[in-house]
């Protein structure tokens, strides 16, 4: 093989190798900006979820509960929280139906 055909072969390898990474580098930046093009949209930049109160990344899980909405990082804390909820609804229905009750007076 002539050298000149090695450094051929070896030039076309490495821009192979160039467009595999260049890909790649697109494929991260395109995730990692994803969630920030998301948030940004949202007036609030910190969207935690409201079960366990972790970071939510991606597209959160929107529940609506009595008018509120109510973002869940994944679909087994979506299911935790309706739990939550309704049982928290079905204890206080009794006590407070406005669900904000005032503060106990001690005197
Ligand atoms: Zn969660
Ligand atoms: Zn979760």
């Amino acid at each position: 093989m002539a050298p000149q055909e090695v450094d051929r072969i070896l030039e076309s390898v490495a821009a192979i190798h160039d467009v595999i990474e260049a890909e790649d580098y697109v494929a991260v930046r395109t995730v990692k900006e994803d969630p920030r093009a998301l948030l940004s949209d949202h007036a609030s930049a910190n969207v935690a979820c409201s079960e366990c109160h972790g970071p939510i990344k991606g597209e959160p899980v929107k529940v609506r509960l009595d008018g509120h909405y109510h973002c869940l990082c994944c679909r087994s804390c979506e299911r935790l929280y309706l739990e939550k909820y309704a049982a928290l609804k079905a204890r206080s229905s009794g006590v407070a139906p406005r669900g904000k009750a005032p503060p106990p007076r001690t005197r």
